[in-house]
C-alpha cells in the first residue's frame, strides 16, 4: 500500500490547478471549453499535456490519429502496458471535467509514483485520446476504436463535419493520418483504467466518494413509422379516422409502460418525433418516432427487441395501419474487469472512501477498451449529475479521492 501522502490539500490544490489549466485551450465564451476533435483548440491542449509529461520525464509520443501517450518504462516487462487516461475532446459547449479529469489524474498518478517508487516493474503510459464524444464528426470513441483495431483510417474520406471538411482532411492538416507516426492500433495493452466524472446523480445522492462501474449498459435504437391517413379534421368522422398519431401513442405508452416489467435498470426513451403534415386542422398522415433502449444485461436487451416486435404487430393487426419497425442500432452490454473492481474496492475500503457498484448508462472509452482488455471504469460525484454544459462540477476533495484510488491501483498492479 502507499504509504498514506502527506500534504493532503496540497495535491487537491494541484488537481483543481490543473484542471482549470487545461481549461484554458479551448475556453469557450459560455464559460465552458469547446474543444472539437483535430481543431487549433484541440491541438494546442495536446501540445500543452505532451508538454507537461515531458516536465515529468515521461517519455512521450503520438499515434498517427493523434492520441498522446507518455510512458513510464517498466524495468521487469517494459513490453506489457497499463494504460491510465481518459479522451480530451469536448462537446460544444462543454464542461472542465469531462474527459480532462481523466488524463489530469493520470498524468498527476504517474508523475506522483515516479518520483516516490522510481520506475515502476510494468510500464505504465499515460494516454489522452483524441476523441470520443463524436462532436465534430459523427463518429464516436475514434482514439480508443483505432488503438483497439475497430476502424479502418481509410474510411476517413468518407466522414466529413458540417463544413464539408472530412476526417482525412482535418488529420492532415496537423499532420496525422498520412503515416509520419506510429500505427494507432496495440496489442501490448494489458490493463486500460480510466478515471471520469459520475455525469449522474448517483453517486451524489447515496453521499458517497468512488463508483466502481461494473458494467456499461447496451443500447438498441430504432426508427418506427406508422402511415396512416391524412384527412380533413372537420369533416372526417372519429370512427372512421386513421390517425397515425393516435395509434403512435398508444405504442408509446405500451412502450414506456413495458420498462416497469423489469428492475430499475431497464431504461426505454422515446425522445424524437415526426408528425406529418403537423398542421392543427389536419389529422396525422404519419408519424415517425425513435425508440432508445438500454440495459445492462444483453439477454433483456433480446427479450425486450422481441416484445416491442410483438407489440408493433399487435397494435398493426388492431389499427389496420402500416407500422414499420427498424432497428439500426445495437451495441452490446461491456462488463468491466471484476479482478480490477476487487482491488479497486480494497483501496477505496483502507482509506476509507465511501464506494458502491454501479452500472454506467453513459458511453466511455472504457466501453471500447473493455471488449479486448481488462479495464476499469472508475467515477467520481457530478454536483448535481450536470454534465456537457460549463455547470459541470466536482470539488478539488472529491477529485483528489478519486486520484488517491488511481495512484494505489497503479502502484499495486505496476509496482
Ligand atoms: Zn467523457
Amino acid at each position: 500500500m502507499v504509504a498514506e501522502m502527506t500534504g493532503k490539500s496540497k495535491l487537491c490544490q494541484q488537481i483543481e490547478e490543473e484542471i482549470q489549466w487545461l481549461s484554458q485551450f479551448g475556453a469557450d465564451e459560455r464559460n465552458g471549453v469547446t474543444r472539437l476533435l483535430y481543431t487549433d483548440e484541440w491541438y494546442s491542449a495536446q501540445e500543452a499535456l505532451q508538454n507537461k509529461m515531458k516536465q515529468l520525464q515521461l517519455e512521450t509520443y503520438y499515434d498517427d490519429v493523434g492520441n498522446l501517450f507518455g510512458r513510464l518504462n517498466g524495468t521487469c516487462s517494459a513490453k506489457e502496458v497499463i494504460l491510465v487516461g481518459s479522451h480530451v475532446d469536448t462537446v460544444k459547449y462543454g464542461g472542465k471535467y469531462d474527459g480532462a479529469f481523466g488524463i489530469i489524474a493520470g498524468i498527476i498518478a504517474a508523475g506522483y509514483l515516479k518520483k516516490k517508487y522510481g520506475l515502476p516493474k510494468k510500464t505504465i503510459e499515460v494516454v489522452s485520446l483524441c476523441e470520443e464524444e463524436g462532436s465534430r464528426f459523427p463518429i464516436t470513441y475514434w482514439g480508443s476504436g483505432n488503438i483497439n483495431g475497430i476502424y479502418d483510417i481509410t474510411r476517413s474520406t468518407k466522414i466529413i463535419d458540417q463544413h464539408a471538411i472530412s476526417l482525412q482532411q482535418a488529420m492532415h492538416r496537423l499532420g496525422f493520418g498520412n503515416g509520419t507516426y506510429i500505427k494507432p492500433v496495440r496489442d501490448d495493452i494489458t490493463h486500460f483504467i480510466e478515471l471520469h466524472i459520475e455525469q449522474g446523480k448517483q453517486l451524489e445522492k447515496s453521499g458517497l466518494d468512488i463508483g466502481i462501474v461494473s458494467s456499461i449498459v447496451g443500447q438498441k435504437r430504432f426508427t418506427v413509422s406508422v402511415t396512416g391517413e391524412s384527412n380533413h379534421a372537420g369533416t372526417t368522422p372519429m370512427k372512421h379516422r386513421k390517425d397515425a398519431l393516435f395509434v403512435s401513442c398508444q405504442l408509446i405508452t405500451q412502450l414506456i409502460e413495458l420498462s416497469k416489467r423489469y428492475n430499475e435498470h431497464l431504461y426505454v426513451t422515446i425522445g424524437k418525433l415526426n408528425v406529418t403534415p403537423n398542421i392543427a386542422n389536419v389529422i396525422p398522415g404519419s408519424v415517425q418516432f425513435s425508440i432508445d433502449v438500454r440495459h445492462h444485461e444483453q439477454e433483456i436487451l433480446e427479450e425486450v427487441e422481441t416484445t416491442i416486435n410483438q407489440l408493433v404487430k399487435k397494435i398493426m393487426q388492431k389499427s389496420d395501419m402500416k407500422i414499420e419497425i427498424d432497428r439500426w442500432m445495437s451495441e452490446k452490454p461491456v462488463r468491466m474487469d471484476n479482478y480490477l473492481s476487487e482491488i479497486s474496492k480494497n483501496i477505496s475500503s483502507e482509506k476509507n472512501m465511501m464506494y458502491m457498484e454501479l452500472v454506467s448508462g453513459a458511453g466511455h472509452d472504457s466501453q471500447v477498451f473493455g471488449q479486448f482488455t481488462p479495464t476499469c471504469l472508475l467515477f467520481v460525484p457530478s454536483q448535481g449529475g450536470i454534465s456537457h454544459s460549463p455547470k459541470e462540477y466536482t470539488s478539488g476533495e472529491q477529485l483528489e479521492k478519486g486520484v488517491k484510488l488511481l495512484i494505489d491501483l497503479l502502484y499495486k498492479l505496476a509496482y
